[in-house]
């Protein structure tokens, strides 16, 4: 099942079309796709049996998946490469890190680039939390997980470097920096969802790709291991790492650029587009 944002509205999207799931459901289910978590599996009963028109839509309308969550996790160096070429190597204990809510938009977005600043791009995997989860078994791990969706974790590395030791969150959580969508592909969507490509391009040239197979800590091991700390909430999302291919990481270093175009894909799910522009 795909779950989407439509002009913010919660819709279920099919090949047809668009299904506004308040109308559909005769106001059992509201229209903010944000509440739709909090009753997740009554709702994802309700939406597997749904009878609604299906209305074609512009795509440029979707929102994020999951607009508002309450907390919004990042983990670093989840990739065994790019944990390399960070210079960082493979750590014992997930590095994690927040992404303010307040930075998390939808899929198709323009973003200002910070003056002075070195924003660089990481295509990652983004699971949302359906079922509250608290001490969660990493075997039970996907069932807490609503669905899927595509995220750019896009981070400015001088204010991310720039304290001392580093704290990631600020350099993470610029106006914009937290892309989202298309929609969110429930699990069950997926032979395997364990094992996803993705990857993202800028101006047509490919900078990264990988397959999610390669996570050091899957999701389920994430969910299992955030819980053990934090209660994860419905709504919650989780950038789960970014693989290897980031700017940081070539010699000469690259940025992105004022006019560049960063296209991002995961296989089964969809894609992102942002432009970039320097405020003047
Ligand atoms: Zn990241």
């Amino acid at each position: 099942m795909r779950i989407g944002n439509l002009d913010g509205r919660l819709v279920i999207l099919t090949d047809a079309g668009a299904i506004d799931v308040e109308r559909a459901s005769g106001g059992q289910f509201g229209a903010d796709p944000q509440g739709a978590y909090d009753r997740w599996a009554e709702f994802t009963a309700w939406a597997a049996t749904a009878q609604g028109r299906a209305e074609p839509y512009d795509i440029d309308d979707l929102g994020a998946p999951s607009p508002a969550p309450r907390q919004s996790f990042g983990i670093g160096l989840n990739y065994a490469e790019h944990a390399d070429e960070s210079g960082f190597g493979v750590p014992d204990y997930p590095s994690v890190f927040t992404k303010f809510p307040s930075c998390i938009t939808g899929p198709y977005t323009t973003v200002d680039l910070p003056p002075g600043g070195h924003t660089d791009w990481e295509v990652e995997l983004v699971a949302v939390i359906g079922t509250e989860a608290w001490h969660a078994d990493a075997d039970a791990g996907w069932s807490y997980v609503a669905g899927l969706c595509v995220g750019q974790d896009l981070s400015e590395r001088i204010t991310q470097m720039a304290s001392s030791p580093p704290q990631f969150s600020m350099g993470k959580s610029f106006p914009g920096f937290g892309p989202t969508g298309p929609w969110l592909v429930t699990p069950d969507e997926f032979d395997d969802p364990d094992d996803l490509e993705l990857g993202c391009a800028i101006n047509g040239e490919e900078v990264q790709k990988s397959r999610t197979s390669h996570l050091i800590i899957s999701v389920p091991q994430l969910v299992a291991r955030l819980s053990a700390v934090a209660r994860l909430l419905p709504g919650d999302v989780i950038f789960t790492g970014t693989p290897a291919g980031v700017g940081q990481g070539r010699n000469p270093q690259r940025w992105l650029a004022p006019g560049d175009e960063l296209v991002s894909y995961i296989e089964g799910i969809g894609e992102l587009r942002q432009h970039f522009t320097l405020p003047a």
